[in-house]
């Protein structure tokens, strides 16, 4: 990726934020994230250290206390959230897919929302099976409940990209799934991601899977970005002893 065109817009990024819950629980803490068009990101970081918010903050699922969030170089606060979250396919934990609606209602909710017409919001949903490996005739006329956990997180990714959007937000996309079906759908990411060429910032407590699925990971805590490298420079040059200790209790395995 080149970096030094005049005309690359970084796609997001978080000036100086600060966000604080309550007027006590400060949550973000002087945060500064950049995540170039075309690359991902992971936040990785223990429990609380804000990965989560930071995440929520680009599609104003939160607001910062202080700070700009921009998304391609505008603040994400102009304008109203609706369309901002329209530009933005967002995976939530759990995969947050609507209970009482069919695979197919639920990967369509965007286009629908956004004018598609029937025909070709149905045509993308069952092209959007097949790319996340689920047989469409098997099952679009399904419900959440009668699918496994990682055929779930399938359909809530296939959701998250149904209307296009150039960035995706994925909050712990593989959390609550067994090692083997977290392994296989790590795969199928990798494979999404080299074919769709989108921007990716994605939230997960495992480091090895940050190293597996990221081009940079960014290490958090208490509410601070203590360094955002590639896996090989956060291990040549950690800037930070927390930094050095999280590689040395999880790291080598990736
Ligand atoms: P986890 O890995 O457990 O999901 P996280 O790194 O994603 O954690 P956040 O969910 O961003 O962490 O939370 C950061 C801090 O902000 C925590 O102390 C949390 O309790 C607090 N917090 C988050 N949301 C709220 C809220 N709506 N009201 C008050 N405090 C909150």
């Amino acid at each position: 990726m080149t970096h030094n065109q005049a005309d690359v817009v970084t796609a997001l990024e978080a000036r100086n934020v600060t966000k604080i819950f309550g007027g006590e629980v400060t949550a973000l803490d002087g945060v500064d994230l950049r995540v170039e068009r075309g690359e991902t990101v992971a936040l990785v970081g223990e429990s609380g250290c804000g990965k989560t918010t930071l995440l929520r903050l680009f599609n104003r699922m939160e607001t910062p206390t202080s700070g700009t969030v921009l998304l391609h170089g505008t603040s994400v606060a102009e304008g109203s959230p609706i369309p901002l979250r329209r530009q933005l396919g967002y995976v939530q934990q759990e995969g947050g897919l609507l209970p009482h609606w069919t695979v197919e209602r639920n990967i369509g909710l965007v286009p629908s929302l956004i004018g598609w017409d029937a025909e070709r919001t149905t045509a993308r949903t069952y092209e959007l099976l097949e790319l996340v490996g689920l047989e469409p005739e098997d099952y679009a006329a399904r419900y959440p409940a009668d699918l496994s956990g990682g055929q779930r997180q399938r359909v809530a990714f296939a959701r998250a990209v149904a209307a296009d959007p150039d960035v995706i937000l994925l909050d712990e996309p593989f959390g609550a799934l067994d090692a083997i079906t977290r392994l296989e759908l790590q795969d199928q990411f990798l494979d999404l991601k080299q074919r769709l060429g989108k921007t990716f910032l994605i939230v997960t407590h495992d480091l090895g899977e940050a190293f597996r699925l990221s081009d940079r990971v960014a290490v958090m805590r208490h509410g601070r970005v203590l360094q955002v490298a590639s896996g090989p420079q956060l291990r040549a040059h950690p800037e930070d002893p927390y930094v050095e200790r999280l590689l040395e209790l999880g790291g080598n395995r990736a």
